[in-house]
């Protein structure tokens, strides 16, 4: 298998660079709806001898700007076959920005104050890039893809890796042992899992999905953003260790005293570099409130916590083992 990778800019992001991969002659994520993306994904695509459209075809790891929202342009210019999880393509055929109003609404009833919400609703990405997932993605011609599938002549298998997004995928080559991991396995960043109405427990599904690639005799992952990762088994498990101290952090916080979601992430050491909540810029409270929340809701499946409502909002508490 012939792997190429294309790191291309994320212009207005605060993100340094996605991953693009060109597999054989597939793509594996396509970038941002930008013109400097593109600019760099032809020249990129030029200096490996191809044109853009000699692409054979696209798939897309999960629906998030960084990854997708370039499709639409590619599809209008080459018409080539396009693929996606069959689950984040129900996101897209719905409506992404009513995926995200359902996620605001879930917050909401989490305590977020109204002023809050309507922040981070404006800049949101995928707010900002509203026209090209309602208008343009909505209905694009992109296929839906199950676990199990196959592309690429048999040599890419579909794994369905919910969590991260409910429907994130890897590709996998069995017989190289390496995998497109999208942004379910990152190096060195913990990729976010946020509350949304889509899956009953997005982080279960997550930690499911981390488990699953830890039990694969992979040798290399190459992930949505930064390094290849060499041993994706490792890097999987410590994930997933992450996940259980940040329950533990959480059940504590709601040990004998309850208190909303909002409250919760507010009362979370997060490893960022400010130094109250009010200097979090909205996007990364969007991540911190969402990350809370997806954690109070496994504690809960895990028969760790419940919640009670007051006013309408709900307040979280542990439960005694
Ligand atoms: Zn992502």
């Amino acid at each position: 298998m012939d792997i190429r990778v294309f790191k291309l800019p994320l212009p207005g992001l605060g993100i340094e660079s996605v991953n693009v991969y060109l597999v054989d002659n597939i793509l594996v994520d396509v970038g941002l709806y930008s013109a400097r993306t593109l600019h760099v994904l032809v020249r990129g695509l030029r200096a490996s001898g191809m044109n853009v459209c000699d692409v054979e075809g696209v798939v897309v790891t999960h629906f998030h700007v960084d990854h997708l929202s370039l499709l639409p342009l590619l599809l209008d210019m080459c018409g080539f076959e396009a693929y996606m999880g069959w689950r984040d393509l129900d996101v897209i055929r719905r409506g992404a920005v009513e995926f995200v109003k359902g996620i605001l609404e879930v917050y909401r009833l989490n305590g977020v104050p109204v002023e809050e919400l309507e922040l981070i609703t404006d800049l949101h990405p995928v707010m900002k890039f509203r026209d090209v997932y309602d208008v343009m993605l909505r209905d694009a011609p992109i296929k839906p893809l199950r676990d199990g599938d196959m592309l690429a002549g048999g040599s890419l298998r579909v794994l369905e890796v919910p969590g991260h997004t409910p429907g994130s995928i890897a590709l996998v080559n069995d017989y190289e042992g390496v995998a497109f991991v999208g942004d379910t396995l990152i190096d060195g960043i913990t990729p976010h899992v946020v509350a949304h109405r889509e899956s009953r427990d997005p982080l279960g599904e997550h930690l499911s999905s981390l488990r699953r690639l830890a039990s694969m005799k992979l040798k290399t992952a190459y992930p949505g953003h930064r390094s290849p990762i060499g041993d994706p088994a490792v890097r999987a498990l410590e994930l997933v260790r992450f996940h259980e101290d940040r329950l533990n952090e959480i059940l504590g916080l709601i040990r004998g005293r309850p208190r909303t979601g909002y409250d919760v992430a507010r009362g979370v050491k997060w490893r960022v570099r400010y130094d109250s909540w009010d200097q979090y810029p909205p996007v990364e409270r969007f991540f911190a409130i969402g990350e809370a929340i997806a954690h109070l809701i496994h504690l809960r499946e895990l028969g760790l916590a419940d919640y009670h409502e007051e006013k309408g909002v709900m307040k979280w508490y542990a439960l005694n083992p």
